[in-house]
């Protein structure tokens, strides 16, 4: 049973929801419920406050920190919508295996949600590019700093009002050096460490004015992997292109529901390994006609041009892009303005 503690007072007046930036307003209340003496105990609803913890809490010192990330959705009759959110919690669970961190029972994680965002409502605004951002994460909080798993955990979940992700055009610099993720490393979790380890490289990338890194493998940085925080797809004549996932690319959500559109709607896919110099030659030779990034936030994101090894490549926009007409139809049938033959809309009790 989840206890639900209502706040008194709602924030939501003083929120301009046609000029939110990205995840800096939150709801009225968070879901958290803590694991101690093996077991996950109290669920509950409160007003959205801090959270006090010992300096000495482990994930201050080992990192032990995982997330999610999903959208709530209302339709045009106001009705509520998670998108694919049996996705997230089993990837959520994969994050929490490979981090020694204990897994969240199903009915937890899938109440918490679904009571959060009923509770929440009035944040979920209607119309295409607005959606409710929900953050499920869990922390390791022992007020220990002995270098060890924690015994004591907190799984929480706080929502962001989101409005259209506008990026403006995006540049890309392709990794020579650097990298997201390592064979045998946690690259395919949600671990917060995977992005402290980007933001450097990114901000070396955006003091030349690229936006994001195209990350490429550790070994050889031969083969792309993923854009940004975002899984990276490319158009080569008419056939669109994305990598395997594996141990160090992240099995996106969107990624995934992206090829499954693409072959419903006839377009050819190969998921497999792409090189740079693949990529570089379908650029001179003008048979490369797009690239664009895949995740929750953006949903799809194009970018316009890249940089590798002093080489600077320009992509011509054009309407009819893949991304624009697979975009569409995803947010379509988010929105339930779409059938959904793949029962990937969750209504919300
Ligand atoms: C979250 C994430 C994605 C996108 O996953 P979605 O399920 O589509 O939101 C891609 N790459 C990385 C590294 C991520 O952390």
């Amino acid at each position: 049973m989840i206890s639900v503690n209502k706040s008194p007072i709602s924030k939501i007046d003083s929120v301009n929801f046609d000029g939110l930036s990205f995840g800096s307003v939150f709801t009225d209340h968070m879901f958290v419920c803590d694991f101690s003496g093996g077991s996950w105990t109290d669920p509950k609803i409160i007003p959205y406050q801090p959270i006090t913890l010992e300096p000495s809490a482990r994930v201050f010192h080992y990192g032990q920190a995982i997330f999610e990330g999903m959208k709530a959705f209302k339709d045009d009759q106001n009705q509520l919508f998670l998108f694919r959110p049996k996705d997230n919690f089993k990837r959520f669970n994969i994050s929490a295996k490979r981090l020694a961190m204990p897994e969240v029972p199903e009915d937890i994680f899938m109440k918490g949600l679904n009571r959060l965002v009923r509770l929440e409502e009035n944040w979920v605004k209607c119309g295409v590019g607005r959606s409710l951002y929900l953050r499920p994460f869990m922390i390791a909080t022992d007020a220990a700093i002995s270098a060890a798993p924690s015994k004591n955990y907190k799984f929480m979940i706080i929502a962001s009002p989101a409005g259209v992700y506008y990026s403006g055009e995006v540049r890309v610099l392709i990794a020579e050096n650097y990298s997201r993720a390592a064979d045998g490393g946690i690259g395919f979790t949600k671990a917060a460490g995977n992005y402290a380890a980007q933001f450097y490289p990114t901000s070396l990338a955006q003091q030349k004015n690229y936006q994001q890194v195209i990350w490429t493998d550790s070994n050889s940085h031969e083969f792309v992997e993923e854009a940004g925080t975002m899984n990276v797809f490319f158009r080569i004549g008419d056939t669109l292109l994305t990598a395997p996932t594996s141990d160090h690319i992240l099995d996106g959500i969107t990624r995934k529901s992206v090829l499954k559109l693409a072959e419903d709607l006839g377009i050819p896919t190969e998921v497999r390994r792409i090189s740079v110099a693949e990529i570089k030659n379908a650029a001179r030779n003008g048979e490369l006609k797009e690239i664009f990034g895949t995740g929750t936030a953006a949903v799809i994101n194009p970018i316009c041009g890249f940089e590798h090894a002093q080489e600077v490549f320009e992509l011509k926009m054009f309407n009819n892009s893949y991304a624009s007409i697979l975009k569409d139809r995803l947010t379509a049938i988010q929105h339930n303005r779409a059938d959904d033959p793949y029962q990937w809309r969750h209504m919300v009790p």
